[in-house]
């Protein structure tokens, strides 16, 4: 799942549309250039012609750390020189008759048909960000939220996986939008989701619970490590400065009930647990983290 916004995702599958396009066009002329003998672009002769193709000029610009770290990127780009060093040898050798050129060329066009598929599955998971990614926040949405915590919580039935999740509500979030406005408070939820998914590892996960509730789900965790981390994420919250759309400079805490998944009972009720955590945080002060099991064995002052 991307954890970027809507229009950035957008803006990635145009340019990987046009990747695809200009490609085709590019491997057309290629093809021509090869069996009719007529002189090919100069730039595809050079050793760097990858990095001189439209697809490359963009890609090699790029400076999002997302989609550098992201594998199907990685791959893409792997792919791409590969396949423009294959055109430049066969465009060169193709000057010289004695040097047998169909092994190398089968590999060209796979090469080619290979970029288009790993092109096309990235834009699929794209696509998939675009529903599954809530447009605001880019927290991933209600949807997929059960789906996902009964996978996890099936690894917890079957061996010593171990998975915490925590509900996080911000603290009094309606005196933000009073005093600040709407359009305020919802930078104020978008700075500290975007603190959060910067902070977390890949593949915990944030969800949009609701209003400004999100469900925290860290795979993989134990109780005593997901009560470092998410009071980490806590302290980090409270120190945060975050400047509105006025440039206006704002505070928040948000309070957390957390609990590890158990094999002894559903999914819903370790929800209710890290809900009934929340509260108990909510009611004795705000700015806390409960973990239920500590609740419940009364180690929790009030
Ligand atoms: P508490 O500490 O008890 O949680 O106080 P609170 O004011 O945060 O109370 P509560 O959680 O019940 O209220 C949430 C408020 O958040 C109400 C709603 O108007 C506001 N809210 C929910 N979603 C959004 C949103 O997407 N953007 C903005 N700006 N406000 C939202
Ligand atoms: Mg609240
Ligand atoms: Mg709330």
């Amino acid at each position: 799942m991307f954890r970027l916004g809507h229009e950035k995702i957008k803006y990635i599958i145009e340019q990987l549309d046009r990747a695809i396009e200009n490609h085709q066009i590019w491997f057309q002329n290629v093809n021509r250039s090869l069996a009719c003998r007529v002189p090919c672009k100069p730039v595809d002769l050079l050793p760097d012609a990858h990095r001189n193709c439209e697809f490359g000029k963009w890609y090699y610009r790029l400076d999002d750390e997302i989609l550098l770290r992201h594998d199907g990127f990685n791959a893409i780009e792997k792919e791409h020189h590969h396949m423009h060093n294959l055109a430049t040898q066969l465009l060169i050798e193709c000057q010289d008759t004695t040097v047998s050129k169909i092994d190398k060329y089968d590999q060209f066009s796979k090469s080619v048909e290979r970029l288009r598929m790993q092109i096309m599955s990235l834009q699929r998971e794209l696509q998939d960000s675009l529903f599954n990614v809530d447009s605001l926040t880019s927290a991933r949405t209600r949807s997929g939220m059960l789906t996902e915590l009964r996978r996890q919580h099936e690894l917890v039935k079957r061996s010593a996986f171990t998975c915490s999740i925590a509900m996080m509500d911000f603290d009094h979030f309606k005196q933000i939008n009073d005093k600040h406005g709407h359009q305020e408070g919802d930078m104020v939820l978008k700075s500290v989701i975007r603190y959060i998914l910067d902070s977390i590892r890949p593949f915990d996960m944030v969800f949009r619970y609701g209003g400004e509730e999100f469900l925290l789900c860290l795979p993989g965790t134990d109780l005593i490590t997901a009560n470092c981390a998410v009071e980490r994420l806590r302290s980090g919250i409270e120190n945060l400065i975050i400047s509105g759309i006025t440039k206006t400079e704002m505070r928040i805490t948000a309070s957390f009930g957390m609990t590890a998944l158990s094999n002894e009972i559903f999914i819903e009720e370790s929800i209710h647990r890290a809900d009934q955590a929340l509260y108990h945080a909510k009611t004795t002060g705000r700015n806390r983290l409960i973990a239920w099991e500590n609740m419940n064995a009364g180690l929790i002052e009030t």
